[in-house]
């Protein structure tokens, strides 16, 4: 595949500081794709100063103009969506249909909604006495995942640019090439030279230059837990702001009055898209004790479509492929009965998984507690609603869930009590205005829609 051999920095390609580089591999057939060069702190910190020399001019720039520009990146994504879709399925390995209609499509709607927000938002606002301005934030560092590789990248990069920050990104090592993709449709968008700035390379290097960076003024980080933390301290440490999307472990939980196969069926295609990758997926299903059987029959049928190398793809890497099947032992040793799939690899290239579906799985079990980012699925019983209640709170997790109810209010009644971020009720569709982020350790701060443009802003008020 084509990947830059170089680092996207104040508007131009540019040679690396150092030699090193990070292969790109195809999770479906294992082969070496690209390479693309490993950032040290030295090409983060060039990065950062032209991102620090950009701000004024972009923080100054009328919001109208700030979202023309990213009207036009919006129109730029839409019309590279084959091309990104392709480059999406080559490095994540998801099968092409998802490519195009959710990892291609998605970044498109949510560009269109900042270039919207950005015209429209009231950026100086009166209160009593006062006008308050909400000003850019200044410089933000984004750091992103491999699941999503450009929604979370437009998710990070759009809202900035509507607020008036300028931006530095550090992708995913596993998914760059979508990353570099991304730079070039900011510049054939005609964002001027400085206002969005690639550095690849690994988390450990690169990604730590940049979250310690001093002249970054706010840190947004999707990732894991474990990451989160050590960025989260960082930040403290330097009186910074930080947002933090985090992993999950949320729950499904189907009331006794709902209908069964239906938020059976919706809750196995949840997990399995994506490959089970996805922080939001409902991995814990949870179903009363008259109806467990029913819906674990239900489960095992639903789950015998997703077929590796057709209908479900691989996990992103190796190390991804053994820590799911670690995952799927675990549970086994534990004492959950296996109903579909298990801990052995469906085909012997490409690092697939078994589609599984557990039973007989109680909430302590490591496999209800941990997040697996695989295609698991564990079902939980419940006695009654108190008990679905404490066993859908029952982890250190809070990033989202499903409630089913015979009607909406049954269902909201119970999501007003659980402690998480996003609950869809009885199937509810996708809603790129809804604010996205986790209570307790999935997270700080929140993505998407006008909350998610908030974060990058500050606020200065003036007295009369
Ligand atoms: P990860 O935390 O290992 O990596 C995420 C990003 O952080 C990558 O760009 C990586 O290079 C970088 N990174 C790694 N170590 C770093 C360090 N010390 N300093 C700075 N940056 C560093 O996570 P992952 O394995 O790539 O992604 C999977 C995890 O992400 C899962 O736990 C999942 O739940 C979570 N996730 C959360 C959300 C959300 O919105 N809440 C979305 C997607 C993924």
């Amino acid at each position: 595949m084509k990947a830059h051999d170089g680092m996207y920095i104040g508007g131009a390609w540019r040679p690396a500081a150092g030699k090193d580089t990070v292969a790109v591999v195809n999770p479906a057939d294992e082969q070496v794709i690209a390479h693309v060069p490993a950032g040290t702190a030295e090409d983060v910190d060039a990065a950062v100063r032209a991102a620090r020399a950009a701000f004024p001019g972009w923080a100054a720039t009328p919001p109208a103009e700030r979202a023309a520009l990213i009207g036009a990146l919006r129109d730029v994504l839409a019309a590279r969506k084959d091309e990104i879709a392709g480059t999406v399925t080559a490095e994540l390995g998801s099968p092409l249909p998802m490519s195009q209609m959710v990892h291609a499509g998605v970044p498109v709607l949510v560009a269109g909604s900042y270039a919207e927000l950005a015209a429209t938002y009231a950026f100086e606002q009166r209160h009593g006495n006062s006008t308050v301005f909400l000003e850019p934030v200044g410089v933000v560092g984004a750091i992103t995942p491999w699941n999503y590789p450009l929604h979370q990248i437009v998710a990070k990069v759009a809202p900035a640019l509507a607020a008036g920050c300028t931006v530095v990104l550090k992708p995913a090592e596993d998914t760059p090439l979508t990353a570099q993709l991304f730079a070039e449709a900011t510049e054939e968008a005609g964002l001027p030279a400085g206002v969005f700035n690639l550095v690849t390379g690994l988390g450990p290097v690169a990604g730590q230059a940049l979250a310690e960076h001093e002249d970054v003024d706010l840190v947004s980080f999707t990732g894991s837990t474990a990451v989160g933390r050590q960025i989260g301290a960082t930040a403290g440490g330097a009186i910074k702001r930080v947002a933090l999307e985090l992993g999950g472990k949320s729950a499904n939980v189907i009331l006794p009055s709902a209908d069964l196969a239906k938020a059976v069926n919706v809750g196995i295609a949840n997990v399995m898209s994506n490959s089970g990758q996805t922080c939001s997926a409902w991995t814990r299903m949870l179903v009363d004790a008259e109806r467990y059987e029913e819906a674990v029959t239900l489960a095992a049928a639903a789950v015998a479509k997703y077929v590796p190398g057709e209908r479900v793809g691989p996990l992103v890497n190796a190390k991804q492929q053994a820590r799911v099947r670690g995952y799927i032992e675990k549970g086994i040793e534990e004492g959950a009965r296996v109903v579909a799939g298990g801990p052995e690899a469906p085909l012997s290239t490409g690092y697939y998984v078994s589609p599984t579906v557990f039973a007989d799985v109680t909430p302590e079990m490591t496999i209800a507690q941990e997040e697996i980012f695989g295609p698991v699925v564990s079902i939980l019983k419940y006695e009654d609603e108190a008990d679905a209640l404490r066993i859908a709170n029952g982890t250190v997790y809070g990033l989202a869930g499903a409630v089913w109810a015979a009607d909406d209010a049954e269902a909201v009644a119970f999501a007003r009590r659980m402690d998480t971020g996003q609950v869809d009720i009885n199937g509810g569709r996708f809603n790129p205005l809804a604010p996205f982020g986790g209570y307790k350790q999935s997270g700080v701060g929140r993505e998407l829609g006008e909350h998610g443009l908030a974060e990058y802003l500050q606020t200065k008020s003036l007295q009369f």
